[in-house]
């Protein structure tokens, strides 16, 4: 490099307006929300390449400011395996919206399972550079890792270097620390802020879960309000969230509304379900608004309610023409697998005598 002569050009920053009150770009700005507050449009959200439309009319474009969505498809690629791959990750790249893919790694999830597909890691190879593909999804087979069963670590040293999704629900000490050491980097499965802190402590990232069934922001970010230096290792999920909780109650905004109404500082709260995401799963180019990046913009009516006034996605107003490329039909090998042949009382009724053990359910959990 000693011979190496550089004329970096002088970097030219825009005026930066400080839209005081009474200001002209204040003005302007304020005369912009007003005219897009008062379209009326009907939003449709496009899931599995089907448009489901909110029934509710509502002002915002985009109604819950998600811009990019990290999926692992394990259902699909359960039942389809590597077809079910090709399919999502078509799918995905032609979504208007962002959407990056983890490669299942626990198919079938336990042996009792009769699942429909293998996904080895020799079937991973064709699918590990793939653009949109992002690492390994949810480790469920814990116990496999901590006896080191091969196919598992097979997956794990092929997603060397790549992100590797944990599920390790209350496992600590000794065991927690194996599973670190495999690989795993994060964990979407705490039920409380000790238990996330415990991850956390042992290297892990963590994501706080709202979904429909599983409900973790209430036991965990009173913690981290108390807490906060832990906030930069925390992001926020859903896991499972059905389509009518999120028009009822929001996407990931949910978590951050959630959260703020628990004492978090709203910054952090957006720090985490954007910067903080986008730099655990390599996401350079969203997370943070900065020249050379991606415009993806959510606009709120205010920090303390975070009701969604407006979404870009590269620059772009996410409104009905936002929509307009139809979606690819699903290729017709990819439907009616799930076969059900008369399902009657008599033949899923348990027959038993005397004291038999169950599965219980912690609701919220
Ligand atoms: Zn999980």
């Amino acid at each position: 490099m000693s011979n190496g002569y550089f004329k970096v050009e002088m970097p030219k920053n825009e005026p930066v307006k400080a839209y005081l009150p009474g200001s002209p770009e204040r003005a302007s700005l304020k005369k912009e929300l007003e005219r897009q507050s008062a379209q009326v449009v009907q939003v449709p959200m496009i899931i599995g390449g089907k448009e489901v439309w909110t029934e509710r009319k509502t002002k915002a474009v985009m109604p819950h400011g998600t811009t990019t969505v990290i999926a692992d498809p394990h259902e699909l690629v359960n039942v389809k395996g590597n077809e079910a791959m090709e399919y999502i990750l078509d799918a995905a790249g032609d979504a208007p919206l962002g959407i990056y893919v983890m490669m299942p790694s626990s198919i079938p999830a336990t042996p009792f399972e009769t699942n429909g597909a293998d996904f080895t890691a020799e079937d991973m190879k064709q699918w590990k550079d793939h653009p949109l593909v992002l690492g390994l999804g949810e480790v469920m087979c814990y116990p496999a890792v901590l006896s080191k069963e091969e196919q598992i670590m097979k997956k794990l040293e092929l997603c060397k270097g790549m992100v590797i999704d944990g599920h390790a629900p209350g496992l600590s000490g000794e065991d927690l620390k194996a599973y670190v050491e495999a690989g795993v980097m994060t964990d979407h499965e705490c039920t409380s802020f000790e238990e996330a802190k415990e991850k956390c402590l042992a290297g892990m990232k963590i994501l706080v879960r709202e979904g429909s069934a599983a409900r973790n922001v209430e036991n965990i970010v009173p913690g981290l309000v108390k807490e906060p230096e832990f906030i930069a290792h925390f992001m926020f999920c859903t896991d499972d969230k059905h389509l009518d909780t999120i028009e009822n109650e929001g996407h990931i905004s949910y978590n951050i509304k959630k959260s703020i109404q628990l004492g978090m500082n709203p910054i952090s709260a957006v720090k985490m379900a954007t910067y903080n995401a986008a730099k655990t799963y390599g996401l350079n180019d969203i997370g943070v608004l900065e020249e050379g990046k991606d415009a993806d913009i959510v606009i709120l009516d205010s920090l303390e309610s975070v009701e969604v006034h407006s979404v870009y996605k590269q620059g772009r107003i996410v409104n009905t023409e936002f929509f307009t490329k139809e979606a690819k039909p699903v290729n017709e090998s990819m439907l009616h697998t799930v076969v059900l042949k008369n399902i009657s009382k008599d033949k899923i009724q348990v027959k038993a005598e005397g004291k038999i053990p169950v599965i219980g359910m912690i609701p919220g959990q």
